[in-house]
């Protein structure tokens, strides 16, 4: 195949191998049929991206030079999709991080239309920010689900309806670009550690708190996502044993009793009031009994969930984010007290809230799409595009089967685990 060919001799940075994309771009039209001339669209654009990658690259090297060194002007594109809306932006490095520049493109998720739909809006955010600067060398992708960010795949998510979805390897061939996966809320937490109310701390808990509840261990800068990809499902710690039933399947899960959603949803089923978190919070502030209620036993919730997070893993500080988060010091203050008192044997660490608010999604997989471009550069030797995959595998077409055939014979146990978490792992927006 002559694209397999070009990709090697140009570039180093595509992300998968085009055997594993064409494999699992099979697997996923064998479940989701796409007309004939569309998959004729999309080679004709594959082509054109193609050309265009050898061309960036070339000029990149002619003008900076050396491989290793970073190149300050460079821009990615960041999207941040969620349950309810897909986010992006254009993101450039900035001295000790990244800023969003441009205008920010906002979509509805609107999952009801069906999978293929929302993935067809995410990559039409995609070339719209290709459109907004021309020049971008990579994109950051944060999903709201349960994400393998090695193999590239979206395993599981049930607000945006998408199983096993490759959607790096799809969204690389779309935009010709390197593509780098991310959990939203992991990404998130690399930001407020990095960027954020995290940042003189080496050792960041974070915890979004918008629809679901999820958290993210941040470890001297680097995400850690657990043996799996699965760390962090605070939401789905039990802090209340035989209580409400949790969209997971069990029963008194933090999050039914901390998530923003679920704070709405005590508030409406006590008063009748159909409202959101930001008015309960409001209605507490002036007084009302209901709202105090509620709001003190989320609070009480989160500081029993952050007690046993802290006694496991210690963390240096932890940072409230997510829509809950919005009312600042009226949900810190009883959290970290909560916190204080359940922690008999120890100083609690800081509570914060976020600093990036809903910035900080974006901003995450905009710092984990140039982590990867400067892990591609320091790669010592030139030739390395030809002989070795950016995941480390060697890409020769038998090898890059061998791998896809692992993803796949992985995925029927691991789907029947998924939907309990995966259910409730869409934790922002
Ligand atoms: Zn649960």
């Amino acid at each position: 195949m002559l694209e397999v060919a070009l990709i090697r001799r140009t570039t180093s940075r595509v992300k998968h191998s085009w055997v594993r994309i064409e494999q699992s771009l099979g697997r996923w039209r064998e479940r989701h049929p796409i007309a004939e001339a569309q998959v004729r669209d999309e080679r004709l654009f594959v082509r054109r991206s193609v050309v265009t990658q050898g061309i960036t690259v070339q000029s990149r090297l002619g003008g900076h030079g050396t491989e290793g060194v970073p190149v300050t002007g460079d821009r990615v594109v960041a999207v941040d999709i969620g349950g309810t809306s897909i986010k992006g932006a254009v993101a450039v490095r900035v001295d000790g991080g990244v800023e969003l520049v441009g205008p920010s493109v906002r979509r509805a998720t609107r999952a009801v239309d069906g999978p293929q739909a929302v993935l067809e809006a995410v990559l039409s955010v995609l070339t719209e920010l290709q459109g907004q600067a021309p020049d971008v060398v990579a994109a950051g992708v944060g999903v709201a689900g349960t994400v393998d960010a090695a193999a590239g795949l979206v395993r599981f998510s049930a607000n945006l309806g998408w199983r096993d979805l490759p959607l790096a390897g799809i969204a690389a061939q779309h935009t010709g670009l390197p593509i780098v996966l991310g959990h939203d809320v992991r990404s998130a937490a690399l930001a407020e550690a990095r960027l954020g109310a995290g940042r003189d701390e080496n050792f960041v808990w974070f915890v979004s708190l918008g629809t679901g509840i999820a958290g993210g261990l941040i470890t001297a800068g680097q995400v850690d996502p657990g043996a799996t990809g699965q760390a962090g499902e605070f939401g789905h710690i039990v802090v209340d044993p035989g209580g409400d039933p949790c969209g997971c399947g069990n029963r008194g899960c933090l999050e039914t009793l901390a998530s923003a959603s679920r704070v709405a949803a005590r508030y409406r089923a006590l008063t009748g009031v159909d409202t959101g978190a930001a008015e309960v919070a409001a209605a507490m502030r002036a007084g009302d009994a209901a709202a105090q209620q509620i709001w003190d036993d989320a609070a009480e919730a989160l500081g029993a969930g952050l007690a046993t997070v802290t006694a496991l893993l210690d963390p240096g500080v932890v940072v409230l984010g997510g829509g809950l988060a919005l009312a600042g010091d009226l949900l810190r203050d009883p959290v970290a007290t909560a916190l204080a008192q359940r922690l008999t044997f120890r100083r609690p660490p800081p509570v914060r809230v976020t600093t990036l608010g809903d910035q900080a999604g974006l901003l995450g997989v905009a710092l984990a799409a140039f982590d990867d471009l400067d892990v591609d550069r320091s790669a010592p030797d030139p030739a390395r595009g030809a002989a070795v995959g950016s995941d480390g595998s060697a890409a020769d077409p038998a090898t890059g089967a061998a791998v896809a055939a692992v993803g796949s014979a992985a995925d029927p146990a691991r789907g029947t685990a998924d939907p309990a978490v995966g259910s409730a792992a869409e934790a922002t927006s």
